[in-house]
C-alpha cells in the first residue's frame, strides 16, 4: 500500500539491520550495536533516540533476554513502536463537536502546506465531509491560484481575498462566516509560510485565530499545534524523523505525505509505519 511504498527508501536504508542481525552472536554484540546505531542515525532517528534504542537492546542482550538476531529485531520494532505510542495522543483527525471545525495549516515555505491541504480536502470529501477551503496565504501572489487549482481538482468551494489589500485574518473570517451559514463541516485554511522567528508573521497567526474565534464563540484563540503532517517522506531515506519529531515535540503525527498526487496523504499508523521501515 501507499504507506509501505512511501517509506521504501527508508526501508532500503534500514535493510542493513537485517544483514547485521542475521549473523549476530553474543561476542559480536558491540560491533553490531554500533553499526545498528549508525543505521538509525542515517535514517534520521536522531542521536538521542538512536542511543536510547541501542542502549536498551544492549541491556536486554546482556541480561540474556534476547538470544537471537530475530529476537533483537523484534525488540527493536517494539521499542520504536513504544516511542511512537507512549505519548498516547490520538493520531486520527479530531474534528470536534463544534461546526464548522477550522483547521489551519502552518509551516515554512515550500514545506508542502498547500499540497497537503489539497490532499486533505480530497480525503475528507471522500468521507462525505463538507469542506470549504480558505486561501489565507495572502503574501505570495501565486498561493491563492495554487489553492484554486486544488479546489478545482477536489471540487471544493474556496474563499479567496477579493484584492491584494485583503489580509489573511479577513479571508479566514469571511470563510468561517460562510462555513457557519452554509453548514460546512470543515474549513481548511492555508496560511503564509513562516518561521517562528518571524515576529510579524507570528502575530498574524494570532490575529487569524482571533478572527476565527470571533465567528465561532468558544473556539480557542491561542495558537497551538495539535498535530503534524510530515511531508515528502517518499523522496527520502530519513523516515526515522517521524520518531524523533514525536519524541521531541510530544505532538502526534496525524498524516504523512508520500507523493504529490491527491491520494498521497496517508493517515499515520504507528504499527504500519514500523512494519514499513523494518520489513
Ligand atoms: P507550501 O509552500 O508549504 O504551500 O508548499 P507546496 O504545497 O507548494 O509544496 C512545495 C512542493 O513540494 C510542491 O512541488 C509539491 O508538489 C511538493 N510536495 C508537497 N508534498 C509532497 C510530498 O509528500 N511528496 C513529494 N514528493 N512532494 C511533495
Amino acid at each position: 500500500d501507499k504507506l509501505f511504498s512511501g517509506f521504501s527508501k527508508t526501508r532500503e536504508s534500514l535493510s542493513v539491520v537485517d544483514e547485521l542481525l542475521l549473523y549476530w552472536n553474543l561476542a559480536d554484540t558491540d560491533r553490531v550495536l554500533d553499526e545498528l546505531e549508525e543505521a538509525l542515525l542515517v535514517s534520521d532517528f536522531g542521536p538521542k533516540i538512536s542511543f536510547k534504542i541501542v542502549d536498551s537492546l544492549r541491556e536486554d542482550i546482556l541480561a540474556g533476554k534476547l538470544k537471537s538476531g530475530s529476537e533483537i529485531k523484534e525488540a527493536l520494532k517494539t521499542s520504536v513502536l513504544q516511542l511512537l505510542t507512549s505519548k498516547g495522543s490520538k493520531t486520527e483527525l479530531q474534528l470536534g463537536f463544534r461546526k464548522p471545525a477550522v483547521i489551519m495549516i502552518v509551516g515554512v515555505n515550500g514545506g508542502g502546506k498547500t499540497t497537503s491541504l489539497g490532499k486533505l480536502a480530497h480525503r475528507l470529501k471522500n468521507e462525505g465531509v463538507k469542506v470549504l477551503l480558505a486561501a489565507g496565504d495572502t503574501y505570495r501572489a501565486a498561493a491563492s491560484e495554487q489553492l484554486e487549482v486544488w479546489a478545482e481538482r477536489t471540487q471544493s468551494e474556496i474563499v479567496v481575498a477579493d484584492d491584494d489589500k485583503v489580509k489573511a485574518p479577513s479571508v479566514l473570517s469571511k470563510a468561517v462566516k460562510k462555513g457557519k451559514q452554509q453548514g460546512y463541516d470543515v474549513i481548511l485554511c492555508d496560511t503564509s509560510g513562516r518561521l517562528h522567528t518571524n515576529y510579524s508573521l507570528m502575530e498574524e497567526l494570532v490575529a487569524c485565530k482571533k478572527a476565527v474565534a470571533k465567528v465561532i464563540p468558544g473556539a480557542p484563540n491561542v495558537v497551538g499545534v495539535t498535530g503534524l503532517v510530515l511531508t515528502k517522506l517518499d523522496g527520502s531515506a530519513r523516515g526515522g524523523c517521524v520518531v524523533s519529531v514525536v519524541e521531541e515535540l510530544g505532538i502526534p503525527v496525524k498524516f504523512v505525505g508520500v507523493g504529490e498526487g491527491v491520494d498521497d496523504l496517508q493517515p499515520f499508523d504507528a504499527e504500519a509505519f514500523v512494519n514499513a521501515i523494518f520489513s
